[in-house]
């Protein structure tokens, strides 16, 4: 696969989820040999088996190529792992430690230690989870002490930027490519190793393990920021009347600041920004930095509070009292196109209407599985209309777009009254009025 003299390297992938089992399946795409490693076994057999264990539009297609083409397959053991690869990439989970902002890296040490215990040939570790800055260069001391290479074993870093729902194209063409090292023998592995991709005209940003490392921090810090911005402006929009879909369109024309990202509605979450902000903030006090990302603080309340105004407009249409209003919930996912509900805000809207004495029934094209695992509590339905049926509320809390499609007319045929909260902007407000709803929508009169 790699454009030189020199043989491809061998790659493998630690840590098969989102991330891992996207690039593990489209580094083999791209013709490199791969090899899968999980701790989970369930994970393991399912992947060998040609089954993508979560939902990313693509990803199926591609690993049953990978798979028929014999390049790649899937293993728990690091043995093998240390054996096969030339080229490790670390994408095991980071999630926010419980009762803490900060970063849980036992999977990452777990990962790399297991790994480099068999290390006994030069190789590079290269991490590619989302990390506190300073991690690179305690695992390269780390990797030094354990692995019976040594000094041949060198960590890189190299962040990741893909996006679950576009994740296979993200990988193939990303926007760019980091390449944090701290030796020419690393860039030069890190370029083999995305050779394909680097030929494509990739743009390639060599740094060192810091800066690598906090390319990733500041890149979500930025975009949950820009979400919050305008959040914060439909905060201001709800106390003066103001329409905060206009507001947005109207600064989207201006070039320098952009329309992307500048989505008023329910807020971000999901596995990364909303952790991710956290644990920057957490780290940069840690270091005595804490004031240079305050403001981070505020952008994850302001994001929080959407949430919170989503629940008060659903009840302030059913009336104020929420005790045994039936509420039909669209959207479970963090986003559409996933079946990710890791700080989803459409469960956490729909766990907190519950609470409040409503009856809910959540309905996601993708996620409803997910969402019954993690809340039993809730009703669950298999499309739009059905959860619907009867409801004295519908509110759209994921943006799918079979929600954007729904006709106003046959849902009205089937609740029991016409009210819909539209948490993310992506209905037609002249539409459902003209079909006898009462809309509402957050920072809009
Ligand atoms: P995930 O939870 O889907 O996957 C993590 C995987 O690691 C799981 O399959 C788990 O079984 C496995 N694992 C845990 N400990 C292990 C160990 N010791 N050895 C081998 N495997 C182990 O998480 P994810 O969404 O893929 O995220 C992984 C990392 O990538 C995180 O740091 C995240 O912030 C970052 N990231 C994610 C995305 C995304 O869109 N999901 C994008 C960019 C960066």
């Amino acid at each position: 696969a790699a454009d030189s003299d020199e043989p491809a390297p061998r790659l493998t992938v630690i840590g098969t989820g989102y991330l891992g089992a996207t690039h593990a399946i489209c580094m083999a795409a791209l013709g490199f040999h791969v090899l899968g490693v999980d701790a989970n076994a369930g994970k393991v057999a399912r992947l060998n088996s040609g089954e993508v264990p979560f939902f990313e539009p693509g990803l199926p297609e591609l690993l049953a190529k990978a798979l028929d083409s014999g390049r790649l397959r899937f293993t728990t053991s690091f043995a093998d792992a240390a054996e096969f690869g030339d080229v490790h990439f670390i994408c095991v989970g980071t999630p926010q430690q419980p009762g803490s902002d900060a970063a849980d890296l036992r999977y990452v040490d777990s990962a790399v230690t297991e790994l480099a215990a068999h290390l006994r040939r030069r190789a590079l570790v290269v991490g590619k989870s989302t990390v506190p800055v300073g991690t690179a260069a305690r695992l390269t001391e780390l990797v030094r002490r354990v692995a019976p290479a040594g000094r041949d074993v060198e960590v890189a870093w190299n962040p990741e930027f893909l996006r679950e729902g576009y994740a296979v194209d993200d990988t193939l063409r990303p926007d760019r490519l980091v390449f944090g090292v701290s030796s020419d023998w690393a860039e030069k592995q890190l370029r083999a190793a995305f050779g394909p991709v680097v030929d494509q005209g990739t743009p390639v940003v060599v740094t060192d393990l810091t800066t690598a490392e906090l390319v990733k921090m500041a890149a979500n810090s930025f975009l949950a920021t820009k979400i919050s911005y305008i959040n914060a402006m439909a905060e201001i929009c709800e106390a003066t009347g103001g329409d905060v879909t206009r507001l947005a369109e109207a600064l989207s024309y201006d070039d320098r600041i952009g329309g992307r990202f500048l989505k008023p509605g329910l807020g971000f979450g999901g596995g990364c920004l909303p952790k991710d902000i956290r644990a920057f903030a957490h780290r940069a006090e840690e270091l005595g930095v804490g004031q240079a990302v305050s403001f981070l603080r505020e952008v994850d309340a302001i994001n929080k509070r959407r949430r919170e105004r989503t629940v008060e407009l659903v009840a302030e249409l059913a009336g104020g009292d929420l005790t045994g209003v039936r509420v039909a919930a669209l959207g479970a996912a963090f986003k559409p196109d996933s079946d990710d509900i890791r700080d989803a805000p459409a469960l956490d809207v729909a766990a907190a209407l519950h609470r409040l004495g409503a009856q809910v029934t959540v309905t996601d094209p993708a996620a409803t599985d997910n969402a019954r695992r993690s809340h039993p509590e809730l009703a669950y339905a298999t499309d739009a209309m059905s959860a619907a049926e009867a409801a004295d509320v519908v509110v759209l809390l994921t943006e799918w777009n079979e929600f954007r499609l729904v006709d106003p007319e046959a849902m009205g045929a089937v609740v029991a009254r016409k009210r819909i909260v539209d948490g993310r902007h992506a209905l037609d407000p002249g539409q459902w009025r003209a079909a006898g709803w009462e809309y509402r929508a957050l920072g809009r009169p």
